[in-house]
């Protein structure tokens, strides 16, 4: 069933990565009513106020990219912050979103819900087949506890509330933050910055084997849309482009866009991480979308959307 282009559509988390690109998506898709909230007006981890703003704005439609996310480290260190303030979030969304009779809603993860040693590609099911990586576990398991809350309305209740699960994610508004931050958005800034000072060498963490899959946050909320659009009746779908490249063939592409010339330096006292994290889209490909942004092309639009922010700051 199509969704009206007057329906109302709330985006919560509307100013991170995710959420600022489902907004982009709807917007130009030529939806009319995206609903958005921000942080001073609604405090997400409050369920009153939470319940109230969901009753009486009335949205048809809720994507959940609001969460507390970060690196590894952040994840490590304020376990006790990801466990409760994500478990909180999405429990007032999904359940302020039902007793508002909200019938199709799409919540946000991340690969980390797959079990550390789970086969890969990683599949949508290997949900709960064995422990998980112990550094970013309660992320991971507040995360699992939205699956289930979103699958346990569906069976009880026949909602459609279906959870998306994407690989690792970059675009416009990610965070560049040189200890905080993923792989590619340090690459673009370590890259951008090496070329401003002249230097002769770019420093990458690791041996340069690891395998990472990246995806164009665009895409992500392509994908998104396109599963909301289409009355996805799915309980999990991983998002994904389905490919990978070694961290040294990605730090060569991010030389060629940044157009830095020096030679690439591999820090082998800094860890190299999983092997491999790569997930199997077979399922979304079935569901009618595969991504379509190259990571060539995505990595320019990032490097020209860090570029712009990078200048601005003082
Ligand atoms: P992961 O996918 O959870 O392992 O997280 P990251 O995106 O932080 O790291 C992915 C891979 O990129 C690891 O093998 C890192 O060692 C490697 N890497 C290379 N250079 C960097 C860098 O400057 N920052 C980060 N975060 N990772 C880097």
């Amino acid at each position: 069933m199509p969704i009206g282009r007057d329906a109302r559509i709330f985006v919560a988390g509307h100013r991170g990565m995710v959420g600022s690109a489902l907004v982009r998506r709807l917007e130009a898709g030529g939806y009319a009513n995206v609903l958005t909230a921000a942080r001073n007006e609604l405090d997400l981890l409050d369920q009153r106020a939470v319940h109230d703003w969901v009753q009486q704005k009335k949205p048809d439609y809720l994507f959940i990219a609001a969460a507390k996310v970060g690196g590894i480290q952040a994840n490590n260190v304020y376990r006790a912050e990801f466990l409760y303030q994500n478990l909180m979030i999405e429990a007032n969304l999904i359940h302020g979103a039902h007793l508002a009779g909200v019938q199709r809603l799409m919540f946000l993860g991340s690969s980390c819900i797959y079990p550390k040693l789970a086969p890969q590609p990683l599949r949508e099911d290997s949900l709960l087949t064995g422990p998980l990586e112990p550094t970013n576990e309660p992320y991971a398991i507040a995360k699992i506890a939205g699956i289930k809350l979103c699958e346990s309305y569906n069976r009880q209740y026949g909602r459609q509330y279906v959870s998306a699960m994407p690989t690792n994610l970059y675009g416009p508004n990610d965070n560049y933050d040189l200890n905080n931050s993923h792989v590619l958005p340090a690459l673009i800034r370590k890259a951008h910055e090496a070329k401003q000072r002249g230097d002769k060498e770019l420093v990458v963490w690791g041996t340069g084997t690891p395998l990472r899959e990246f995806l164009y946050v665009d895409d992500l909320a392509d994908a998104c849309v396109h599963l909301m659009e289409n009355a996805a009746s799915d309980v999990l779908v991983n998002v994904g482009v389905g490919s990978d490249v070694t961290i040294r063939e990605l730090a060569e592409q991010v030389k060629q866009v940044v157009g830095f010339e020096g030679e690439l330096v591999f820090d082998t006292s800094k860890p190299d991480g999983t092997p491999r994290k790569l997930m199997d889209v077979s399922l979304l490909a079935s569901r009618g979308w595969v991504a379509k942004t190259s990571l060539r092309d995505g990595i320019a639009k990032a490097y020209a959307d860090f570029a712009a922010r990078y200048s601005a700051t003082p």
